[in-house]
């Protein structure tokens, strides 16, 4: 078993509902992005081309993140989920500095989203989840897949760009959808052998 995400770049239409479904389910605070939506354009008008690349964490089968965690509180589970023990973490970044994805950001104290206007009962929630001075990241919405629930960013998604299930199973449809649409890795000269696929637009 190894838990993987297939993204269809051709399906994706850039809409953030996955970063929004994301922020929606783990309550994180301001400027801490589990699920982001990138854009790059490029060409010469009228010929041009613009491409949305959703990005997480991607639950690397060769992690750096865990190499460089001092205190074990960075770990790959059995079935892939690369995890963060927030009793454990010392908040000491080198975590954050490995990652060359970029998944992972250290909590600061709490702050709201309107300022000035104090915290409200959401944002206090949220808090309680992310306590300063823990570095955190996407964990495929760990507690819905617990209960056999897809990530919410899964669900958020309206194209259906996104599929979640295992890797390991050539029946299962990730390992269908990347071997019929060649799917392929970020980076994979990086040797982190990410468990977020992309089919190709
Ligand atoms: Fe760790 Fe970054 Fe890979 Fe996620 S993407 S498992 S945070 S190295
Ligand atoms: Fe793309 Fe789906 Fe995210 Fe919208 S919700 S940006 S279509 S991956």
């Amino acid at each position: 078993m190894r838990y993987g995400m297939v993204i269809d770049l051709r399906r994706c239409i850039g809409c953030y509902g996955c970063h929004i479904a994301c922020k929606a389910e783990n309550c994180t605070p301001p400027a801490m992005l589990w699920s982001r939506v990138h854009y790059y354009e490029w060409g010469t008008y009228p010929a041009t081309r613009r491409l949305a690349l959703p990005v997480l964490c991607m639950h690397c089968g060769e992690p750096p993140c865990e190499k460089a965690c001092p205190t074990g509180a960075t770990y790959r589970r059995p079935d892939g989920i690369v995890v963060v023990d927030s009793g454990k973490c010392l908040g000491c970044g080198s975590c954050v500095i490995a990652c060359p994805y970029r998944a992972r950001s250290l909590n600061s104290k709490p702050r709201g989203y309107f300022p000035g206007q104090g915290l409200t009962p959401y944002e206090e929630f949220g808090y309680k989840r992310h306590p300063a001075g823990v570095v955190e990241k996407c964990d495929f919405c760990l507690s819905r897949v617990e209960k056999g629930l897809e990530p919410a960013c899964v669900v958020g998604c309206l194209p259906k760009a996104r599929h979640f299930g295992d890797l390991d199973d050539p029946h299962s449809q990730v390992a269908q959808l990347i071997t019929r649409r060649r799917g392929f890795q970020i980076s994979p000269e990086l040797g982190t052998d990410p468990s977020v696929y992309y089919l190709p637009p």
